[in-house]
């Protein structure tokens, strides 16, 4: 059994936004922290965060900010949406409340401002140091030891560690190497529809140009668009459109028939979109997957988790916010153990029922999200709810 012990160093691989709020939970137990990153600094050198550029956050996100005491600088830095503002085809906007008042409401944040404070954070700990550019491609769980790409030199090297935490995303290379050990599955089902972000810009002296405090969405069934607030008075909108069929990233593939379909679908927003076109044929299409597997750990050397372990669709706004609660009960887990093996056993009992509960329910929430809330009978429940 590998005892846990605090002079050990242990490793991330990705300081993502699950990695960096982990690596403060290890720092505060006085663990030595190396995390690597396979991207740049965006702190220093730019680039994006990666996915979306804003994110919900949501009490199970805010709950595990507020354990390492960076909620109230978080909250200054988002904005409440207290319900979702449906857009009609002909522009009438209707708000469905989150909750009977207003303090029931969730936040929209930059993800970009949210990973940089989270990384200056767990540096600032003194016991956190990341290395960036070095994008880990192959490890051997059984010996610890990493195979590493120095992505500037292109040069690959071996480094070893005791212990390893996957934050490395959907995409997870420590999840890969992992479900190659006999008795370890995984499944990634990639989501017939794409996404593209917009951007509606902030009005004359940073004024935002539609309702500020709610999430917009226009729901058109197998397609729909939604918008977000950021600080700066701009909103990032996101289209999710299928890949592939009648109205799809594949039929519309012209300036002029994007334009139409906006016009035809989503009038409201055209004036609002100076840049649309433009916006939809430069900006990339994303893609969308579940993952489930199990188990998440290998003894007491290695554990996955954030979106390397459960990844989500984005329908419920619960990837982030789920990881971020990995990390608060991870690190219970940690203090009712003396062993890895024992906290990691523990926390994937207590957290797999749920992850897969939620994948489901993401899925699921994209039909209540572009039909159910234009529905009449939906629109009366809401109305009787709040009565
Ligand atoms: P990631 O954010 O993917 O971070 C992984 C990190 O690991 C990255 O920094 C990456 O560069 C690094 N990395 C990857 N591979 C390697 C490697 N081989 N070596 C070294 N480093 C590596 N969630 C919410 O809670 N609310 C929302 O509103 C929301 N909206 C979303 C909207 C969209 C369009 C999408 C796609 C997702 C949304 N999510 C939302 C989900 C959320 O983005 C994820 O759940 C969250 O980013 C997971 O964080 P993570 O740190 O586990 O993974």
């Amino acid at each position: 059994m590998h005892e846990i012990d605090q002079t050990q160093t242990v490793t991330l691989a990705g300081a993502g936004l699950v990695g960096s709020l982990l690596a403060m939970f290890l720092a505060r137990r006085g663990f030595q922290v190396e995390v690597l990153e396979r991207r740049a600094d965006m702190r220093r050198e730019g680039g994006s965060a990666g996915r979306s550029i804003n994110l919900a956050i949501s009490t199970r996100g805010l709950h595990a900010l507020r354990q390492v005491g960076l909620e109230q600088e978080a909250l200054q830095h988002a904005i409440p949406m207290r319900g979702r503002m449906i857009h009609s085809v002909s522009g009438e906007l209707s708000l469905q409340p989150y909750g009977k008042d207003d303090s029931q409401h969730i936040n929209s944040i930059s993800r970009a401002w949210l990973n940089k404070c989270l990384m200056t954070h767990a540096e600032e700990t003194g016991r956190v140091g990341i290395r960036f550019k070095q994008r880990i491609q192959e490890v051997d769980v059984d010996t610890g030891a990493l195979t590493v790409l120095d992505e500037p030199s292109g040069v690959t090297h071996e480094a070893r560690t005791s212990v390893l935490f996957g934050t490395d995303g959907s995409g997870s290379a420590v999840r890969q190497s992992m479900m190659r050990l006999p008795g370890y599955t995984s499944t990634q089902a990639p989501l017939s529809h794409g996404y593209k972000e917009l951007t509606i810009p902030a009005g004359p002296g940073g004024a935002f140009q539609m309702e500020k405090n709610a999430l917009h969405i226009w729901p058109r069934g197998s397609y729909m668009l939604i918008a977000l607030p950021n600080e700066d008075g701009s909103f990032t909108c996101t289209l999710f459109l299928p890949f592939e069929g009648p109205v799809s990233f594949a039929s519309l593939d012209s300036p002029g028939k994007v334009l139409a379909f906006f016009e035809e679908q989503f009038p409201d927003s055209v004036p609002l979109l100076p840049e649309l076109t433009h916006d939809f044929f430069h900006n990339p299409t994303g893609t969308m997957v579940t993952v489930k597997g199990m188990p998440w750990y290998v003894g007491g050397r290695a554990l996955v988790l954030g979106d390397a372990a459960h990844a989500i669709v984005p329908f419920f706004g619960q990837g982030m916010n789920c990881g971020f609660e990995d990390c608060v009960v991870l690190d219970g887990c940690l203090e009712r153990h003396r062993t890895w093996e024992e906290a990691f056993a523990e926390f994937f009992h207590l957290r797999k029922t749920n992850a897969d509960a939620i994948a489901d329910m993401a899925v699921e929430n994209f039909t209540e999200m572009s039909s159910s809330t234009a529905s009449a009978r939906f629109l009366l429940e809401k109305q009787v709810e709040k009565a």
